[in-house]
């Protein structure tokens, strides 16, 4: 599958530029991690990429067809997880995720809901109602929905809110198991989440695409720009990025367009380089 994105704008009725003009292509298998600060127009895109919202211009193809031309044939290949996630309180988790097989038209719906609810390690709570669930339960709910009947691209607006560490480990290894032969966009504002299982990061900010590449690229792009301090660093140009209590006082952790010349400078880690990247290059 391969999506193309073609100078893609989205003005909102009231006038806000969600976003301006983006171009860039997804194509499977892949898992990519769309990054950038809240309000940077992540969802607004993933939106847009499942035909919930019709942009004010520019165009997406799929496969080199229209995606609102085909709309209907793309939304069976089709798994989301918006951002904002109405479950239905009184139903069971086998009920729900029956209820959205049922709107899917899946074929198999018993057998894709038990796949899912493997995958996402609920079988234990099959039968339990939704308004028992814990935050993390009801978003590995959101996240089993998205994953029935094993889309062929999968969208998944912040899947690892409200998890805890082991839970959000286990999903970033099933993310990057589903993406060997698919299309997965992921997007987040957690840097850990796509450090070790992403390929390609694509960073947004106001709007705007500020990079497409590859992890490694994007902390190559930070080189020469982030060094340690063994103190508040005086100069102002300086972002702090962390703030350290040693033994023999505060160390300080900085990204700058300029270093003074005698920094300590050391390798960017992908945070680092994400926040050089917004605090230098964006908007
Ligand atoms: P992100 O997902 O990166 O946090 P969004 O796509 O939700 O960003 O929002 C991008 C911008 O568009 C923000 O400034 C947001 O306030 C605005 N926005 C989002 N949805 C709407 C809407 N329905 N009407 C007006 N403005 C909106």
């Amino acid at each position: 599958m391969k999506i193309t994105i073609e100078n893609l704008s989205m003005v909102y009725p009231n006038g806000k530029t969600a976003l301006d003009q983006i171009s860039c292509t997804l194509e499977s298998p892949n898992l990519i991690g769309l990054l950038g600060p809240n309000g940077a127009g992540k969802s607004t895109l993933m939106k847009l990429l499942t035909a919930a919202l019709v942009p004010t211009s520019g165009r997406i193809l799929v496969d080199g067809e229209p995606l609102l031309k085909h709309e209907q044939q793309l939304k069976q290949q089709l798994g989301y997880l918006p951002q904002a996630f109405g479950l239905y309180d009184e139903l069971t988790i086998w009920q729900f995720l029956d209820y959205m097989a049922a709107l899917k038209q899946i074929n198999q719906p018993a057998k894709a809901i038990e796949q899912v609810i493997r995958d996402t390690n609920l079988n234990a709570k099959r039968k339990s109602r939704i308004s028992s669930l814990s935050g993390g339960e009801r978003q590995r709910v959101g996240i089993a929905q998205a994953m029935l009947d094993d889309p062929q691209f999968l969208i998944l607006d912040e899947p690892t809110v409200g998890l805890d560490p082991k839970e959000r480990l286990d999903f970033r290894n099933l993310f990057s198991k589903k993406a060997q032969d698919r299309l997965v966009l992921l997007s987040t504002h957690i840097i850990d989440d796509v450090q070790s299982v992403c390929n390609q990061l694509i960073v947004i900010d106001h709007g705007r695409i500020l990079f497409i590449g590859t992890p490694a690229q994007l902390i190559a792009s930070a080189r020469g720009h982030v060094a340690l301090f063994n103190d508040q660093p005086v100069s102002d140009k300086i972002h702090i990025t962390a703030r350290i209590n040693t033994a023999e006082g505060i160390q300080c952790r900085g990204v700058a367009e300029n270093m003074p010349a005698d920094s300590m400078l050391v390798e960017p880690t992908l945070e680092d380089a994400y926040m050089y990247l917004i605090q230098y290059k964006g908007a």
